[in-house]
């Protein structure tokens, strides 16, 4: 977790570097945190059976509404921030295009897209920007859109090597689309790609499991994000295996036991390939010798608290608290968007300068208090391999509040889902698999500003697509 966060934020010069770090007279320091942008385009090719996301197949003549109305949205980015309570930078570092699939849209409305975040934030010339493409969809104009758009990460959505198990979902593409697509992004000079893969897939076996992770080492790309298969009833396969039936291979699910052996397999074989776990479901390759991870510094920003706006269907923002708010005591905000197309268009058609309730119509929010950022601390930096450190979350939030910890970190300790090194704790390889039952131990049940039970969501998936 880095100290910066919990600097003063004081007012600085516009026009400045971000991420410059100022001495002022009085030895006061300010820092400037850019911020890092995401924008959802919910929009898919095809529905894949396991996706649980707010993405869906539209037809194309919704999409040019959809990114006139993400383009206003940023335009109110200020007005939004501030009238939610929000401390608002216009410095950027990261920018991630996820959703759905954004390489479906034209190559104009991607254009636009990236013209509406240049003309309303200052993006920093090393900014990372990444795009999530489907492995088949990356055209040419999509291509040079994207060396326009300064684009230098692209993730792909392959999700697994072996044909039979990417069609058995409703993926189009194939084990050759998706090496021609990595050796044409790397002809156009993008070489920072991020595969995806799903452990958990129908018709997977620990053998095809095995040629997908050898596969993806023999690509050579810097970066892997591996998932299981999430079994829950808002995914048409998740559904037919809570609920029975053989439409879309429930019944050639691996079970649970081989989903988990899957995923350590994974940890293991990336391992021993130079590719490094640095989060429960994130993998990369050293820079240098040892030195540095080609990790996702936008993804970073979710489990270290940093700022972040979202812009479009059901996109996520944390700002830290500022004025009325930040005087009683809440340290940040976290915003959500409507989660169907319809119902962010609804809201998204009456923004307009100057509307006061444009932040209310968009958007709801939870406010962080200072129990809550202590929760998050814990359940988004135990994400990563590198852990929390007690002393510098006791620094932040005071030891008797962190002290109110310590039956549940003994427990998980005890159980063998936590270790405990040098007042550094991290998860243990049984504790990320398990890894939501160790989070709940440190949330606390509470209510909403509309007066609703939520326990804290876990906000660190709160933008990132797993797919
Ligand atoms: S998994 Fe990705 S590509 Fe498939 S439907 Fe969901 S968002 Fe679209």
């Amino acid at each position: 977790m880095t100290t910066r966060r919990f600097m003063n934020f004081l007012e600085v010069p516009r026009g400045l570097r971000i991420g410059e770090i100022i001495l002022k007279p009085q030895s006061r320091t300010v820092v400037v945190v850019p911020l890092g942008i995401y924008i959802s385009v919910p929009f898919c090719r095809t529905k894949c059976s396991f996706c649980n996301f707010a993405s869906d197949v539209f037809s194309r003549s919704a999409f040019n509404g959809y990114v006139k109305q993400v383009a206003t949205e940023i335009a109110l980015a200020e007005q939004i921030a501030q009238c939610l309570g929000g401390t608002f930078e216009r410095g950027v570092d990261s920018i991630y295009l996820g959703g759905g699939t954004p390489s479906v849209l034209a190559s104009e409305q991607l254009k636009a897209l990236f013209r509406a975040v240049q003309d309303n934030f200052d993006v920093a010339a090393a900014a990372e920007t990444t795009v999530e493409c489907a492995p088949g969809t990356l055209t040419d104009p999509i291509l040079q859109v994207l060396l326009e758009g300064k684009v230098n990460r692209v993730s792909l959505g392959v999700q697994s090597f072996v044909d039979k198990e990417c069609s058995s979902v409703g993926r189009l593409h194939t084990r050759e689309i998706t090496l021609s697509d990595i050796a044409r992004l790397r002809a156009a000079g993008i070489g920072n790609i991020s595969i995806d893969l799903i452990a958990g897939l129908p018709h997977q076996t620990a053998e095809s499991w095995d040629f997908s992770l050898s596969e993806t080492l023999a690509s050579g790309v810097p970066h892997v994000s591996v998932y299981m298969l999430e079994v829950d009833e808002d995914s048409r396969l998740g559904n037919e295996l809570l609920a029975g039936g053989s439409r879309y291979h429930a019944h050639y699910v691996p079970d649970e036991d081989l989903t988990a052996d899957l995923y350590l397999a994974a940890c293991e074989k990336l391992e021993r390939g130079g590719v490094y776990q640095y989060e429960i479901s994130n993998f990369a390759r050293a820079v240098t010798h040892g030195i540095g991870l080609r990790d996702s510094g936008h993804n970073l920003k979710y489990w270290t608290r940093q700022p972040y706006l979202g812009f479009g269907v059901d996109a996520h923002s944390m700002l830290r608290a500022s004025g009325d708010l930040a005087a009683q005591g809440i340290q940040a905000i976290r915003i959500a968007t409507p989660d169907t197309l319809e119902g962010y268009s609804s809201a998204a058609m009456q923004l307009q300068p100057g509307n006061a309730r444009v932040a209310q119509l968009l958007a709801s929010r939870t406010l962080v208090d200072a129990q809550s950022a202590l929760e998050e601390e814990f359940f988004l930096g135990l994400r990563l391999n590198r852990g929390v450190s007690l002393v510098e979350i006791a620094a932040r939030h005071g030891a008797e509040r962190v002290g109110q910890c310590d039956a549940a970190i003994s427990e998980l300790i005890n159980a063998g889902l936590l270790q405990r090194e040098n007042n550094r704790l991290r998860l243990t390889p049984r504790g990320r698999l398990l890894s939501n039952e160790v989070f709940g131990r440190f949330i606390k049940d509470r209510h909403d500003e509309a007066g609703g039970r939520y326990t804290t969501a876990t906000p660190d998936s709160s933008n990132i697509n797993h797919r």
